[in-house]
């Protein structure tokens, strides 16, 4: 097992044993009303508004089934939830108490997935560009997320809008 993979279940073990019941109640009736479909949603609005054209969504064929796919770019979009991707950033998602192990198994599978996907994909010649749930959190936050995701797909001198022009 990786360092970093001991060194963050270690920490999340020791967070965990100071959530109370409330907050842990309270984190597990967020998990459940803020999915993945609602952040994924968020960012798939901003590209429309935007015009950032030339994306499909979780294509079977690229490796990890990212959550957004610009196929001229070869850059894949993950949209990463704060509490299974383990987000360490304070006032997110932390692991729940109840079945505890099991969580934590869970969230450190899902962080080495990512990171064998991220892998796999930059073999393959493809970017893979990952995005926190709290960063989609906030108007601010999904503007940004939008404009770093524009500067990349510009930065391959393949910019936004030609994405379907191009093919
Ligand atoms: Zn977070």
């Amino acid at each position: 097992m990786p360092n970093v993979i001991k060194h963050y279940i270690l920490m999340q073990v020791s967070r965990v044993d100071r959530i109370s019941k409330k907050t842990r109640s309270a984190v597990m009736s967020k998990i459940r009303s803020t999915g993945n479909k609602s952040t994924e949603l968020r960012l798939r609005m901003a590209f429309i508004r935007e015009g950032i054209q030339g994306w499909t969504m979780h294509p079977r064929s690229i490796f990890g089934k990212p959550d957004f796919w610009f196929p001229v770019a070869r850059i894949a979009v993950f949209v990463d939830g704060c509490f299974w991707h383990g987000c360490q950033r304070v006032g997110c998602s932390r692991s729940p108490q109840q079945n505890r192990e099991y969580w934590i198994k869970k969230i450190a599978r899902n962080v080495c997935r990512a990171q064998e996907v991220t892998m796999a994909l930059g073999r393959q010649g493809c970017k893979a560009m990952r995005v926190w749930e709290h960063q989609l959190a906030t108007v601010e936050g999904v503007r940004q997320t939008v404009r770093s995701i524009a500067c990349q797909l510009v930065r391959e001198d393949r910019a936004p809008n030609h994405g379907f022009d191009k093919r």
